[in-house]
């Protein structure tokens, strides 16, 4: 039996196939070996997400421990992953940052549902008309306001390919621009240390996280977008084929 996750609202352990949800009351959230943050305290002083040199439209939301990226396409936005808890301020920072606001925002797409990653979703729901998307093996260990939409490999969300990357949670998935070569990673690859596959303390299935990485390592990938470290901008392609090779 394996505790992936404990948050204010629920605390989900997995045996077997099943997931059993209670109630608890402190916050432990984590799916990398960092640790994790404290409460976040936003303020008005609060500086600016990070504006790195992404590819075109890309822009991140820095979140120190973990990372949400906004993609603008004309006036229509598509948010992948919301952050931690409390992370809504700092996205809406990030739209405004790169000229946009939450009314452009039609697409909100969860890689996995690890609190990290979609904590910040209960604040940007009330903000957005949008379709909230997840993988079909994950949407239901996500408790939403919304109906969130399941995905499957393959399908395309605002030119963005869908990659079922499972291994990390049985449902992950990572989304590949084949314009850019724009690969948002989630947690199925990170960046803290070089690049890595997911991190084996936090990962469900091993064998099937290395078999995802051999599989991204098949595309023609530019740039790594990943839930954990800096996002890899250039030999990306080569830094994945090495690391696929040594797995
Ligand atoms: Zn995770």
């Amino acid at each position: 039996m394996t505790v992936f996750r404990i948050s204010r609202r629920r605390l989900f352990v997995t045996a077997g196939a099943g997931v059993v949800s209670l109630a608890v009351v402190n916050t432990v959230s984590a799916c990398s070996t960092s640790s994790p943050p404290a409460e976040p305290v936003l303020t008005s002083d609060a500086p600016l997400p990070q504006s790195t040199a992404l590819p075109t439209g890309w822009h991140r939301v820095d979140r120190s421990y973990v990372s949400a990226y906004l993609l603008l396409r004309g006036k229509e936005v598509a948010i992948v992953d919301t952050g931690t808890q409390g992370s809504a301020s700092a996205i809406e920072d990030g739209l405004k940052a790169a000229g946009s606001g939450w009314s452009a925002v039609k697409h909100v797409i969860l890689t996995h549902y690890h609190d990290d990653h979609i904590g910040g979703l209960e604040g940007v729901e009330p903000q957005v008309k949008a379709t909230i998307y997840a993988g079909e093996f994950d949407y239901g260990n996500i408790i939403s306001d919304k109906p969130i939409k399941p995905v499957r490999d393959g399908e395309e969300i605002f030119g963005l390919r869908v990659v079922n990357t499972p291994g990390h949670t049985r449902g992950h998935i990572s989304l590949f621009e084949p314009d850019t070569g724009t690969l948002v990673a989630g947690d199925a690859l990170r960046t803290q240390n070089g690049l890595e596959g997911s991190d084996p303390q936090f990962t469900t299935d091993p064998t099937t996280a290395v078999a995802s990485v051999k599989m991204l390592a098949a595309l023609d990938v530019k740039a790594i977008l990943p839930g954990h470290g800096e996002p890899l901008t250039s030999g990306a392609k080569e830094a994945l084929q090495k690391l696929a090779a040594s797995l």
